[in-house]
């Protein structure tokens, strides 16, 4: 089974685009959250995501652009982006998001794909403990993995691509993808070890936070164990130009050339 992961979309719909442009095959998809929110196409890119469909858990932009949160852990650019994200939405795009659940979520095996119990996947936004927790370090990571029982939990939030790993023989290790361009399609391949417990970050489709701007998102491939980073360029002015044109800080459009 080959999964795509996707996080952080954020109503990027030209990084969307790009993204699923560059995939491979895949049978199923990893949703872990905040597909709107900060960009300016949110009913484009819920209606995209409810099209690839699969697995989802809700983010916090989700939550607050919905009203099932409030706007108090939120600076006020992310607020003002969650006001207008609500008034544009459909009521049937605001009802789908408003329904979207809370992670942990187990990633089911399609058929043919023996599973074994060990084997288990879950789906998160921000932390197995704390959906709107961030994972950011080493020592963030390894509280969480130290306490899981789980080989493999795919998270989002940080809008930063890699892999926590810890195992018994190298302890834990912070795993970043090394590219060797800055504004090329490439993919970095991570095969996963059998014995290692890994957290595991797709990175963010529609607002990159590590310095690259490329869109990222990971596939996950259950039977040959290997987990593939992409790094995709996509339309950024038509992104930016959207945001301009919505009228939305100017922040946000800026932001995405830094890839910050
Ligand atoms: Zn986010």
């Amino acid at each position: 089974m080959r999964v795509l992961v996707i996080s952080d979309i954020h109503a990027n719909l030209e990084a969307l685009e790009a993204c699923l442009k560059a995939a491979p095959p895949y049978d199923s998809v990893a949703n872990l959250g905040d597909i709107v929110g900060y960009g300016a196409s949110p009913n484009e890119v819920t209606e995209k995501s409810r099209q690839l469909g699969t697995l989802f858990v809700r983010g916090n932009h989700d939550k607050a652009c919905t009203g099932v949160s409030g706007l108090e852990q939120f600076n006020p650019i992310a607020g003002l982006a969650a006001l207008w994200t609500k008034e544009q939405l459909t009521a049937e795009n605001l009802q789908w998001l408003k329904d979207l659940p809370e992670g942990p979520i187990e990633l089911p095996a399609t058929v043919g794909d023996e599973k074994a119990p060990d084997q288990a996947v879950f789906c998160v936004h921000g932390s197995p403990l704390d959906e709107d927790e961030y994972i950011i370090s080493l020592r963030d990571a390894l509280e969480v993995l130290m306490q899981s029982g789980i080989r493999l939990t795919f998270f989002g939030h940080t809008h930063v691509q890699g892999a926590f790993a810890l195992d018994p023989e190298n302890g834990g290790q912070a795993l970043r993808p090394a590219y060797a361009t800055p504004d090329k399609l490439e993919l970095v391949e991570m095969p996963l070890g059998a014995q290692t417990k890994y957290l595991i970050n797709p990175g963010s489709v529609g607002q990159p936070r590590d310095g690259d701007w490329r869109a990222a998102f990971c596939v996950y491939d259950s039977e040959k164990q290997v987990v593939t980073y992409y790094r995709v360029p996509y339309d950024l002015k038509g992104a930016q130009k959207r945001i301009t044109d919505a009228e939305l800080p100017e922040r946000l459009a800026t932001r995405l050339a830094d890839g910050r």
